[in-house]
């Protein structure tokens, strides 16, 4: 096992990170930027390095400030949390080039499944089913009429190289698929630099279903179940759930062992998340997360499994030591994403904390690296905590958030912990009923956007 792990990233994940390391004797080194130099990951873990100023291109995107904090530290791995440089293949080929451990897939897999349209073809050629569209890269207009005119309208132009809901576009019809294909190619090679696009039918009614899977480097594979995130305000998760109100016991094993057994014939290892539009009853893949997400703690609750220890045991070339049946998944989880941004308008809200008290109790976790005196500063996502309820079922989970977010005080900064309250009332969310366009819909009714 390892001695010493470079956290190569901020704010709740990177203690999150800390958090795992410790309990498994490991100890932490953390980076930060000069806008953190008080942060919670800096002050709690045993090393800290300065890599850069306060804009991420030049601090946490820094490779080689990032790889010297390692080296110099004697740090013998690196965990890149979520974001940053967490899907980075080039990074992840630096650091074993530097004879230290990426604690997450191989430089290979991050690529395959980096570009959207070999990660589609990978898991065609595998046997898992895909949402309807063009078969690769949508080179020239007339392919995509071609292609549109064949799964019919609307259609998707979405990004190749695409992530956080960038650079796709929606035509309705044939008169809006040209602009789509040129806005869509003209945002994708601004925000990733590649102009690469491709079509997916546009779903009307989908849930967004993803299956959280772990794979040790002796071929094991294994799932934790679904998570349901389809609260999504422009295609931004905002309330997860597992497992999904919608699905049944034997439609998430026929999935797990769908995708179980297509990550074994690839040899993929360590964690993953195989993202799926659900509708009609059919789950259509859409793309994979080759690292820890966001929401993974909702898995973490039902399963009583630490995601995070088992990562870092994979890469430390542990077997898993257990195989699905082990696995058992209990009650319910519900995550509140809860950001620095006014719950009615989403106008980003830095600033100074000035009295911060989380909540308890049975069933509550919350991971967050807030503190009273805390300022968030403007220049990262506007993440700032994430309110983690358990309970034996779903209507529970609902009643402990719904106590927990009343307890919880961050004054100083606007939260959107309003935008849950009102999401936790609503007779749709409590009967489960909702699919990735609701969240839009009830912002818009409301009268608050
Ligand atoms: P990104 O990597 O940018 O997050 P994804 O492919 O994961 O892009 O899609 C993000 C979200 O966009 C999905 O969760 C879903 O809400 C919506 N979306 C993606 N593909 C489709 C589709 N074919 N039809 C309808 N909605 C879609």
């Amino acid at each position: 096992m390892f001695k010493k792990i470079l956290i190569a990233n901020r704010g709740e994940i990177a203690l999150r990170v800390q958090r795992a390391c410790r309990e498994l004797g490991i100890a932490t080194v953390a980076v930060h930027s000069t806008a953190d130099a008080d942060a919670m990951h800096v002050r709690l873990s045993d090393e800290s390095v300065c890599i850069g100023p306060p804009s991420a291109r030049e601090s946490y995107l820094n490779m080689p400030a990032i790889l010297s904090a390692a080296l110099i530290t004697g740090a013998e791995a690196i965990h890149p949390g979520y974001g940053f440089l967490s899907e980075n293949a080039d990074f992840a080929e630096m650091v074993e080039a530097h004879n230290l451990v990426f604690i997450g897939p191989s430089a290979s897999h991050i690529r395959m499944m980096g570009d959207k349209i070999t990660a589609k073809t990978t898991m065609l050629e595998l046997g898992v089913p895909l949402v309807p569209g063009s078969p690769g890269e949508l080179d020239t207009l007339d392919a995509a009429y071609a292609i549109a005119e064949n799964i019919k309208y609307p259609v998707l132009i979405k990004a190749a190289a695409g992530g956080g809901g960038r650079g796709m576009k929606v035509a309705q019809n044939r008169s809006e698929l040209e602009s789509a294909f040129r806005e869509a190619r003209i945002e994708a090679a601004a925000a990733f630099g590649n102009a690469a696009v491709y079509m997916e039918k546009y779903l009307d009614r989908p849930r967004h279903i993803e299956l959280q899977v772990l794979a040790d480097s002796f071929g094991q594979v294994v799932h934790f179940g679904e998570r349901d995130c389809s609260l999504q305000r422009r295609h931004q998760k905002i309330l997860e759930e597992a497992g999904s109100p919608a699905i049944t016991p034997a439609q998430r094993d026929a999935l797990g062992q769908t995708v179980t057994e297509a990550l074994q014939k690839i040899g993929y290892r360590n964690a993953g998340t195989l993202e799926f539009l659900y509708q009609d009853g059919h789950f259509s893949f859409i793309e994979m997360n080759t690292r820890l997400q966001v929401e993974h703690p909702v898995s973490e609750m039902i399963s009583g499994m630490d995601l995070v220890h088992e990562q870092i045991r994979i890469a430390a070339g542990e077997p898993l030591g257990y195989t699905q049946s082990d696995i058992h998944l209990t009650g319910h989880a519900i995550e509140c994403r809860i950001t620095a941004e006014d719950s009615e308008t989403f106008a980003p809200s830095p600033g100074l904390i000035t009295v911060y008290h989380p909540p308890g109790g049975l069933g509550v976790r919350v991971d967050s690296a807030l503190y009273t005196g805390y300022r968030v500063p403007s220049n990262y996502d506007s993440l700032i905590a994430k309110l983690i309820t358990h309970g034996k079922t779903r209507s529970e989970a609902i009643a402990r958030m719904k106590r927990a977010l009343r307890e919880y005080v961050i004054s100083g900064i606007k939260t959107t912990i309003p935008l849950h309250q009102r999401i936790l009332e609503n007779p749709d969310f409590i009967a489960g009923d909702y699919t990735i366009h609701w969240l839009e819909k009830f912002v818009a009714r409301s009268g608050l956007n």
